[in-house]
């Protein structure tokens, strides 16, 4: 049985997987960013013309290591930490 957030990341145990391989990218309460792909580039020209932010700020997206599969995106300046994603269940525990 698995929990699933919306089809791109299972939750299977403790543990978090890609939602279309399997692959196990660890704890869910550990911050599973560090074990996926990262690409980083810049926003300007990101989404086209519109997006006409400076160099300085980044889209970056997570990739499965195992199939490519993206699992998730975000904006960040240069050398910002990612955003803490965390997947909240009654059966994984952790607190609020
Ligand atoms: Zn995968």
């Amino acid at each position: 049985m698995s929990e699933s957030a919306a089809g791109t990341l299972d939750l299977r145990g403790t543990n978090l997987h890609c939602g279309r391989c399997g692959y196990d990218l660890g704890p869910a309460a550990a911050g599973w960013k560090n074990r996926a792909l990262v690409r980083e580039r810049p926003m300007a020209g990101a989404g086209g013309a519109p997006y006409s932010s400076g160099a300085h700020v980044l889209l970056r997206t997570f990739l499965c290591p195992s199939c490519g599969r993206q699992l998730a995106a975000e904006t960040a300046m240069k050398d910002a930490p990612f955003l803490d994603d965390r997947l909240h269940t009654g059966s994984a525990g952790g607190g609020p």
